[in-house]
């Protein structure tokens, strides 16, 4: 039997390193949903395009694009820009790329297909909430935006200062939050964890005791 494992949660609440860590641990696959819209975000920048630029054209490069993912990196219309989806401009545009409603259609219906017959465990904002309201599992993941403003900075991905970090962050959670295309929320029946004074390991520890929890590990 397969099985999906849900992580959402916002910007910096260590979503993606503790999602690794479980794959590896359970031995199943794992997809960072949040790659998916960068990637679309890196190929706008790309083509000169911004949040003014007329719906038609967005929605024809769309339609054109193909997002693969390959021993953990994602080739975007063939190439692997698996190094160039974590930098400043692409995570300042990339709130109003995963808003457009045509956008997220096409994501999250390559997220299903991609983790269709197989147990995974997908991070991002809407995976417990609209691209698998089934799974088995649900988590939040959240801490204060300082801690993830500090966890951000350290990952040395960003030229900005803590504070300007943290200041993005709350931005981009106020966007997500309020989209009107499933915004960021906590799930029917997904755990919040607070993860403000745990490191990974202890995260870790709390998801795995709530899925033996639930029996079936
Ligand atoms: O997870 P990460 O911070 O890399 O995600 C980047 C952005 O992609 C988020 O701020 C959000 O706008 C968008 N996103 C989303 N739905 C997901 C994953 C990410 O809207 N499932």
């Amino acid at each position: 039997m397969t099985y999906i494992i849900a992580i959402d949660g916002p910007s910096g609440s260590g979503k993606s390193t503790v999602s690794k860590i479980l794959a590896d641990k359970l031995n199943i696959e794992y997809l960072n949903t949040g790659l998916m819209y960068r990637a679309v975000t890196k190929l706008f920048l790309d083509m000169g395009l911004d949040e003014g630029t007329d719906e038609a054209i967005l929605k024809d490069l769309l339609n054109k694009i193909t997002i693969e993912f390959r021993e953990n990196k994602l080739f975007l219309n063939g190439i692997d820009v698996t190094k160039d989806l974590r930098n400043d401009e692409v995570t300042a545009n990339v709130s109003w790329v995963s808003a457009r409603d045509y956008v997220r259609a096409k994501m999250v219906d390559l997220q299903r297909k991609i983790a269709e017959n197989t147990s995974f465990i997908l991070d991002g904002r809407d995976i417990g909430s609209v691209v698998f309201p089934n799974a088995k599992y649900k988590f939040y993941l959240t801490a204060s935006a300082l801690t993830r403003a500090k966890r951000r900075y350290d990952q040395g991905e960003s030229e900005l200062s803590i504070e300007e970090i943290e200041k993005a962050i709350i931005k981009r959670d106020d966007y997500d939050s309020n989209r009107k295309v499933s915004p960021l929320k906590v799930a029917k029946g997904a755990i919040v964890i607070d993860s403000s004074n745990l490191n990974i390991d202890q995260t870790v520890s709390k998801i795995l005791s709530y899925m033996e929890k639930k029996d079936v590990l």
